[in-house]
């Protein structure tokens, strides 16, 4: 791993943060196409209308522009300055109104006087503007002009994917969202880190097939469901990840079924480099594990954050910026998803299915090899040690400790029996 890995994950945090995005929209599809210079990742397009289960996919949401003007021809908010200054999926408007009409339609954190708040009204049709309360106080009873310059349309849902073939068509999983404008932590962190863990994959030659989504938050996860029903049976693990550039400790939370082996790998990489950490049962409220892991579904995905929704005063508002995520904090959650992933390719177990007295392997065709005599014999050596550890208790990580054989000549190995009658994986 590159030293400087914290940094260029928070360089693309920098390069998406001023992008206001939403659940559908140009901002999303910007953000994809950045993202989409680092990976090849595939745009996918689901039009305004469709039917995803229980839910519609939305009318399309895009904003040029937006402000109040006091009676002075003073812009007191501006868009431009802080996308977070307009509800987020806020209907068009221009009128002149008086205070009390217009403080219906702001948002405020009283207790951050400092701090904008980010709403969204995706599924109600309304419109308003976010700002700080020390400017909302200031405010005079006179009329103001509001101007939201938005059009909310058909057009349709954006989401980005990726699929990066292994050995095996099992996949594992790995979803983000990224439908928050100027938000840091929620959640470009996940955003950039899937794009640089995807990065790091596509060069290797790994065991299982990973599957990346960059989704809108639940109606990306939903409309994904809903096109993929076929596809799901595939996913051997899962993790939603999300929040992982503060200063906070790791928080993994288990899937549905709370025993599933994700939940295992997670638990015991953790534990292994003994960095505090906690450990949360499922909750139907959240992320888009909520979706994954819907009675329907089931899927045995988790989900990784630091410190967890709601639980930073930051959450949410303008605070959430790029001080609030550091490049050493996002390299240590690199350096974590990078060794969940080497934990699951080394954690899988095989069974020898002619366990009494060695198998032939000559008649299999297994005693030859492209390499030299070298190479036959350590090769020849990796089959014994795949077929004698194989009896469902030890791991290939086991396998590898024990022979003590180069990882890349078991997986060869592996490869080689799995092809005959000899071995299954479990
Ligand atoms: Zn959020």
């Amino acid at each position: 791993m590159k030293s400087d890995c914290g940094q260029l994950i928070y360089d693309l945090i920098a390069e998406l943060y001023p992008i206001c995005r939403s659940i559908t929209g140009d901002g999303v599809r910007r953000t994809l196409r950045i993202v989409g210079e680092h990976i090849p990742l595939d745009v996918v397009e689901v039009s305004s209308g469709t039917r995803v289960f229980d839910w519609t996919v939305p009318k399309e949401w895009n904003i040029r522009d937006a402000w109040i003007r006091d009676e002075s021809g003073k812009r007191i908010v501006e868009f431009k300055k802080h996308n977070l200054h307009v509800l987020n999926y806020s209907l068009p408007v221009r009128r002149k109104i008086g205070l009390a009409e217009l403080r219906e339609h702001l948002f405020t954190l009283p207790d951050h006087p400092d701090w904008i708040p980010y709403r969204t009204s995706y599924y109600d049709e309304a419109w308003g503007f976010c700002m700080t309360h020390r400017q909302y106080a200031q405010l005079e009873d006179q009329t103001y002009e509001v101007m939201i310059d938005s059009t909310l349309e058909p057009g349709s849902l954006t989401y980005g994917e990726l699929l990066i073939r292994g050995n095996s068509d099992e996949e594992i999983l790995i979803a983000t969202h990224l439908c928050h404008p100027s938000l840091c932590n929620d959640n470009l962190s996940g955003v950039a880190l899937a794009t640089h863990l995807a990065r790091e994959l596509v060069s290797r030659n790994s065991g299982y097939s990973y599957r990346f989504l960059f989704v809108p938050g639940t109606i990306g996860s939903i409309t994904w469901l809903s096109l993929n029903q076929q596809a799901v049976g595939k996913i051997r693990h899962g993790l939603v990840i999300s929040l992982l550039g503060d200063t906070g400790s790791f928080c993994y939370k288990k899937s549905r079924r709370g025993n599933a082996e994700i939940d295992r790998i997670v638990a015991r990489v953790l534990q292994d480099r003994s960095c505090e950490h906690r450990i949360l049962d499922f909750s139907p409220y959240g992320y888009d594990e909520r979706q994954f892991c819907s009675p329907g579904f089931n899927l045995p995905v988790g989900r990784l954050t630091r410190t967890p929704n709601g639980e930073f005063p930051e959450y949410h508002t303008s605070a959430d910026d790029l001080n609030f995520v550091s490049p050493n904090s996002l390299a240590g959650s690199f350096e974590l998803l990078l060794a969940i992933v080497d934990e699951i390719e080394t954690a899988e177990r095989y069974l020898n299915l002619k366990p009494h007295c060695e198998p032939q392997l000559g008649t299999r065709g297994l005693y030859s090899s492209t390499g030299g005599e070298k190479d036959l014999k350590e090769f020849q050596l990796a089959l014994l040690w795949v077929l004698n550890l194989s009896d469902g208790t030890h791991s290939l990580k086991d396998i590898e400790t024990i022979s003590g054989m180069p990882p890349a000549t078991l997986r060869l190995a592996i490869d080689a029996l799995l092809k005959t009658d000899l071995l299954e994986r479990l």
